[in-house]
């Protein structure tokens, strides 16, 4: 007998479970295969195989789900790796590289144990409910679980049917629910007799005065080949009768053919030569050239390439010059984004130079889209893919380079759920195992890269200089505005008089803006101004968020809400005043003082639409506004060429975040809302507005120095010993109940100092416990520790932490 060790789709499941191979079974690794469990029927996939039983008492693998291996052994391995590394249950790690739509839970059916009828002594016996059951199992061969419980309610279905079970009135099966998404085909019609034939057939036809099937022959013999019948149904009116009568005479034939949802369909594409390289892209690419062309020669230590060049240097120019020899060298690339809203920016400027040959996989494409695109990518019909991180896991044959663009993005990690991976240390290890080579590219890179790049560990290759029509150009000019000296000069405006002269100017010019704000809705919060009390949400404890638009106090949590009061609940008094500002408090004062100017506004609560993303930045580049204004989103990487003025409304936030990142995130967010500017024919402008002008991080953008702030920055981490000089990982803990939270917290807390002192080669230290930033979320308490040292994540291999724990190793902040 041989044994596979699985890794079961089960939520939350850590380990390997060891099963018996029965031997009418063809199992290998990667292989997809159904699995009990408990009292289910799971899904699983197998990670090993051997000999010897894991341990004494194993089940049977119950049958295969694909006949060929799903997965590769790079992808096994680098799904190894994900789920060592981050201690993610190891099928959350392989579902990554899973084609979509593949999960399936198991649904439960119940069948009649013996034949069955009504007024029979049996029948009389049972209870109404029992009995209402059994007349619905009655009627079919088999009725589902989900079924009854319609009928009869969740609960009462289940205890109904057990019941039954104990009685042996009924029995039951275990079999996977129908897949959710599928091939799709169409019926396609064609020609399947000759030339003589059809001539016959038509004159019989036009005797006999069949028109209609004379002219659908007619039309059919005008095509190239076979063609939809939806499509041939826009040329003339026929119906389905018509091609049964041709079909029975073997003159047609219709066939379902399977046919591509492209989600690219709706964009199209002019083909473009590449430009030639300017001095400095030249300079960059004859350094990267030979890793690239004639392939890695460590295998142990893929090339990685940190491309280090301000906003506009060219580094996709480079990326696109890369892929090209890639192709050429008969390999393929990935190229990463931050955000699923710049794919039609990046499709757009990629498909223009490999028309045909690119693919997009994101969670914004249809399930059918995501499942066609999967199998269009992993039959070898593409050599680039596109998307935000999860694409890193496509199933690119050949794969020779993968791109990170915007590397520093935080949005690269993913936070929100197991495994909590970091596609960019991901996307090194996936290229070490497949032998492809890595550029990570960012005008203002993650401090922990450039770090590595000073180490020698990644290799540095910088663009100096913009380009722009104009042919090489400085950054734009930046201006710092005081808003304290406004307060004192009598402006209580939003905008700073500098900032808003550089307005006036570039709407009498007809040039466009975009303002910044790191915020969504009106206000951050609403607090009464005689006794202090601010709205909370009662169950996340965060300030809610004021929208005027829905005249709501939101939280943005967990998206409970209430309308606004005119009076404070604690004092009664009418003293209530918004404090912060949002997007809307800007739309609207823009629209106070600049009545002409057109105004878009882009932020989450506007663009939840598919494809709304696309419209707004489409109308913003055709034109159609003159000012945008948004949060985060307008910092990543948009080309917008006629933006010669770019504001930042308020610098500060994020200055005193608690979190020992905050400085580089403001640093980064500066600097990319800056490089917005001036991007095209014309030079361009920038106002950061802050109430600290003198900080450090404030004027380090303002001069466009990351070396500077880079120097700063790293002297700080190493002082305080965090991050890229030691690791940190996150623990959280969430329970309904606040002192059952604390009481593990601080459990869990006590005992890795215990294991630390057991063993002294670990080096670390424990960061709390502490109530999280949040500290309820979705009616649960949250606490948090972090462990920080140069291994710290080792000590977490010798514990079991039980349900409730989150475990986040190099978690991108700290609130
Ligand atoms: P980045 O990715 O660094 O922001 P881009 O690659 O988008 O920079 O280049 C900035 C602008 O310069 C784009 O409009 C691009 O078309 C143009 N550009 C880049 N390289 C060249 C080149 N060699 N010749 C002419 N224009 C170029
Ligand atoms: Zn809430």
């Amino acid at each position: 007998m041989n044994y596979a060790g699985v890794a079961v789709n089960s939520p939350g499941s850590r380990s390997i479970f060891c099963y018996a191979i029965p031997p009418r079974l063809n199992v290998n690794i990667g292989q997809a295969v159904w699995v009990p469990f408990g009292s289910r029927i799971v899904q699983g996939i197998v990670r090993e195989l051997s000999g010897e039983p894991a341990v004494e008492e194993t089940k049977e693998i119950a049958g295969i789900i694909t006949d060929l291996p799903q997965l590769s052994p790079t992808q096994m391995e680098v799904a190894r790796w994900i789920s060592e590394y981050y201690f993610a249950p190891p099928f959350d790690a392989l579902s990554l590289m899973l084609p979509p739509g593949f999960e399936r839970r198991p649904i439960t059916w119940f069948q009649l144990a013996a034949p069955y009828s009504i007024g029979s002594q049996t029948d009389l016996s049972l209870a109404s409910e029992e009995r209402q059951v059994l007349h619905v199992v009655r009627g079919k061969t088999k009725t589902s679980l989900p079924e009854l419980e319609i009928a009869i309610g969740a609960r009462k279905a289940r205890q109904i049917t057990d019941q039954l079970l104990d009685r042996r009135l009924i029995t039951k099966t275990l079999e996977p629910e129908p897949p959710r998404v599928k091939p799709k085909t169409l019926p396609y019609i064609r020609l399947i007799a000759d030339r003589q034939e059809i001539e016959a057939a038509k004159a019989r036809l036009d005797k006999s005065r069949a028109y209609r099937q004379a002219e659908l022959l007619e039309f059919l013999i005008r095509q190239t080949g076979p063609i939809p019948v939806g499509e041939m149904r826009k040329h003339l009116t026929c119906s389905p009768a018509t091609i049964k009568e041709l079909e029975s005479h073997r003159l047609v034939s219709v066939e379902r053919v399977r046919v591509r949802r492209d989600p690219l369909a709706h964009l199209s594409f002019t083909p473009s030569p590449p430009p030639s390289p300017t001095s400095s892209q030249q300079a960059a690419w004859e350094s990267m050239e030979d890793a690239i062309v004639n392939g890695v020669r460590r295998p142990d230590r893929p090339p990685v390439f940190l491309l280090f060049g301000v906003t506009g240097s060219g580094k996709t120019e480079i990326y696109l010059r890369a892929l090209a020899k890639t192709v050429g060298a008969g390999k393929r690339g990935i190229c990463l984004i931050p955000e699923i809203a710049l794919t039609r920016q990046t499709v757009e400027r990629f498909a223009s130079r490999f028309p045909g040959r690119v693919a997009v996989l994101h969670s914004g494409l249809s399930p059918g889209e995501q499942f066609d695109e999967w199998h269009w990518i992993a039959e070898g019909n593409c050599d680039v893919v596109i998307g935000p991180r999860s694409a890193l896991f496509a199933p690119l044959p050949d794969l020779g380079l993968i791109i990170v663009d915007e590397e520093h993005e935080w949005t690269y990690k993913q936070e929100d759920k197991s495994p909590r991976y970091h596609a960019r240390d991901v996307a090194i290890r996936l290229a070490q195992l497949s032998g492809a080579v890595v550029i990570l590219g960012s005008a203002t890179p993650d401090i922990g890269s450039f770090h590595k790049a000073q180490q020698g560990e990644y290799q540095l290759v910088e663009l100096k200089e913009r380009i722009t029509p104009r042919g090489y150009s400085p950054l734009p000019e930046v201006t710092v505005a005081d808003m304290r000296e406004e307060l004192k000069a009598g402006n209580t405006s939003l905008f700073s008089r500098p900032l808003l002269t550089a307005m006036k100017d570039a709407l009498a010019q007809g040039e466009q803006i975009i303002l910044f704000l790191n915020r969504r809705g009106t206000a951050t919060f609403v607090r009464c101004r005689s006794c202090g009390f601010v709205f909370r949400c009662p169950r996340c404890s965060v300030a809610l968020t004021y929208h005027s638009a829905e005249k709501r106090l939101i939280c943005h949590r967990c998206r409970y809400s209430i309308p606004v009061s005119p009076t404070c609940p604690r004092c009664s008094g009418r003293n209530l005043r918004s404090l912060g500002i949002g997007t809307q408090r800007v739309e609207e004062e823009v629209t106070h003082i600049f009545p002409q100017a057109r105004v878009l506004r882009w932020d989450k609560d506007v663009v939840t639409r598919r494809y709304a993303h696309e419209e707004l930045l489409k109308s913003f580049r055709d034109r159609k506004a003159d000012v945008l204004i948004g949060t985060q989103m307008i910092a990543k990487g948009l080309d917008l060429p006629e933006v010669t003025l770019a504001g930042v409304i308020n610098a500060d936030t994020g200055l005193n975040f608690p979190d020992f990142r905050s400085g580089e995130r403001t640093f980064q967010l500066l600097c990319q809302v800056a490089g917005r500017a001036g991007r095209g024919v014309k030079a361009g402008k920038v106002i950061i507005q802050t109430y600290s002008p003198d900080n450090y991080i404030v004027e380090a953008a303002a001069r466009h120095d990351y070396l500077g702030f880079y120097h700063k920055e790293i002297d700080y981490r190493r002082r305080y010993n965090y991050p890229p000089f030691s690791q940190l990982v996150r623990l959280v803990y969430s329970h309904v109940n606040e002192e059952s939270c604390r009481h593990e917290a601080e459990r869990v807390c006590r005992l890795i100092l215990e294991e630390k002192g057991k063993e002294d080669a670990i080096d670390f230290n424990v960061i709390g416990p502490v109530p999280a930033f949040a500290l309820r979320a979705r009616g649960r308490y949250r606490w948090q520790a972090f462990l920080r040292g140069p291994d710290a994540s080792r000590v977490l291999s010798r514990l079991d932490l039980p349900r409730g724990w989150t475990i986040d190793v190099d978690p991108v902040g700290m609130v």
